[in-house]
């Protein structure tokens, strides 16, 4: 069976004429599946029937299975996804005043294996379909829509007001507007999304699609560790708005946080962050910097880093680094990271302190576990490295 959440407009519209159907059909497919955001194909009720029951013989809408959903005190709300054979990935509401994001997952695991990061330290097991991405945000609409929002700002029961669609209750003023409660997405989920470039551009595709979700493009955030050729092939594709992962201001430390700037090292990085802005719907980048005590964390390193992006439009997000059992690093003391801000400043780079959100239910960067069943051995070379430390630690 075809899951219609794998098919993009292009894929919609070859769905339509192989089942011999007029090419505007299409347009009011995808608006059931995205905008009013059905889960039966038998409910498409201005579609024919003979259409619908010749769709429902090869298509559904499959969308995640949810195995945990759970709220913060903060509002902030996560869901663990099975995505099958032993394997679950997260995705993250996080609740504003004047948006609501969703922080969505694009590998079950992730091959890069940064040393301060929870899902590299599980390793990888596969590439997340379209459609697993995709369903991300249309089970994130529907729950919120049919559940409202539990965050502090949420507006009092009696002024809750029954939405069309879903039949749900809502506290957003921008639902009642006729939007969808999530207005921005930010793929800093679990995964290195441009490792997994054909269905991430997909689901981009029909983030930015008016017949889908219609999110402007600056509305739309990829974050990236740093794959140049990917991020060149993004420019011309599908330029959304660019966060990269820096975290260190020289190749020697970075080679060591960020493994794969041993293949794409700083100055190939920023020379293809530069390219994309050519394209892109911001005229800066943001850079996450992740504050690591007594690594990376220090006022010198803030003028370099200074230094090394002078000639980069940019904005800098400093990010506590959020602990996970078995890491090997603290975070940076609060008056570090004031410091490391304060330095940035007086260069005039525009720089913000990332808000802890949802820590109370690890859904905070970094924290998404999911379950990876690695394929790529890590696991077992970590073990293996720690029983051979604790080995050489023993007394003889
Ligand atoms: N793979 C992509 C996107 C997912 S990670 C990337 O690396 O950019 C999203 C952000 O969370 C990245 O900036 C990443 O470096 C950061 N991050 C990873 N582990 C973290 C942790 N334990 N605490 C805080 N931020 C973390
Ligand atoms: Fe992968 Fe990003 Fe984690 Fe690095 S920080 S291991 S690229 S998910």
């Amino acid at each position: 069976m075809i899951n219609l959440l794998d098919l993009d407009a292009a894929g919609i519209q070859a769905l339509v004429a192989d089942l011999g159907e007029k090419p505007f059909r299409a347009k009011q497919l995808s608006h059931w599946i995205h905008q009013r955001l059905t889960g039966d194909v038998a409910a498409m009720t201005d579609l024919s029937r003979t259409f619908r029951e010749k769709l429902a013989s090869v298509a559904e809408i499959r969308g995640p299975a949810v195995v945990r959903d759970t709220t913060a005190s903060d509002g902030t709300r996560k869901w663990l996804l099975d995505v099958g054979a032993g394997n679950a990935v997260e995705m993250v509401y996080i609740p504003e005043d004047d948006r609501g994001t969703l922080c969505v997952s694009s590998q079950a695991g992730c091959a890069l294996d940064c040393a301060f990061c929870s899902t590299g330290k599980q390793g990888f097991n596969r590439n997340l379909t379209t459609g697993e991405i995709v369903g991300q945000l249309w089970h994130a609409n529907r729950a919120l829509l049919q559940d409202g929002d539990a965050s502090p700002r949420g507006r009092p029961k009696g002024e809750l007001r029954p939405l069309g669609g879903l039949g749900g209750r809502s506290n957003f003023p921008w639902v009642e507007q006729g939007r969808a409660p999530i207005t921005n997405v930010v793929l800093m989920g679990m995964g290195e999304p441009l490792a997994n470039y054909d269905n991430v551009v997909a689901a981009l595709r029909l983030m930015l699609d008016d017949n889908a979700y219609g999110l402007s493009r600056r509305r739309v955030t990829l974050s990236t560790s740093g794959l140049v050729p990917a991020l060149d092939r993004l420019r011309e594709d599908c330029p959304v708005a660019l966060a990269v992962s820096l975290h260190a201001g020289n190749d020697l430390l970075r080679d060591r946080l960020v493994p794969i700037n041993r293949k794409y090292p700083l100055a190939e990085l920023l020379a293809a962050s530069v390219r994309y802005l050519t394209r892109a719907p911001r005229d800066f980048v943001t850079f996450e910097y992740v504050m690591l005590d007594g690594v990376n964390d220090s006022v010198e390193q803030a003028k370099e880093l200074a230094v090394l992006v002078r000639d980069v439009p940019c904005k800098f997000n400093l990010i506590p680094w959020n602990p996970f059992p078995g890491a090997e690093f603290t975070t940076s003391p609060r008056s570090r990271i004031l410091a490391f801000q304060k330095t940035l400043m007086e260069a005039e780079f525009v720089t913000t302190i990332r808000k802890t959100r949802g820590d109370d239910i690890d859904a905070a960067c970094g924290q998404l576990a999911g379950r990876v069943q690695d394929r790529t051995k890590r696991q077992i070379r970590i073990q293996r490295a720690a029983t051979k430390t604790a080995a050489n630690a023993a007394p003889h």
